[in-house]
């Protein structure tokens, strides 16, 4: 049984980013958290990227560019929460270069139960 020492390997079509594949273990379709969009690959921040600019292309054209800024940021969000809903904020505030504050409007947004480790009784 010899695959031989083929590595496989995937190139995201927007950032170029590669990644591969150790010989000898069993090869995914496509590396985790990578997609196929008709046949191009994307990884994941090329991903949440994408549905950042989705986002935005739903706007008006006359949209402010504040509103263009603030969609981006709510839909690169929205696409982390959509992934992962039960993944605590402050990750989610991570991957997406802001802030927790940002992460719970958006969950709000969209109507994601609140991941909190116990709701404050006031
Ligand atoms: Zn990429």
């Amino acid at each position: 049984m010899g695959n031989g020492a083929t590595v496989t390997s995937w190139t995201c079509e927007r950032c170029e980013v590669t990644t591969s594949w150790m010989p000898g273990v069993e090869v995914p379709r496509l590396p985790p958290n990578w997609s196929e969009h008709s046949g191009v690959l994307y990884c994941l921040g090329c991903q949440r990227e994408l549905a950042g600019e989705d986002g935005v292309a739903s706007l008006p054209e006359d949209a402010p560019a504040d509103d263009r800024r603030k969609q981006h940021s709510h839909s690169r969000i929205a696409f982390e929460i959509g992934r992962d809903p039960e993944r605590p904020d402050q990750q989610i505030a991570k991957v997406c270069r802001t802030s927790v504050v940002a992460v719970r409007r958006a969950r709000e947004r969209i109507g994601s139960p609140k991941v909190t480790a116990k709701s404050q009784g006031a």
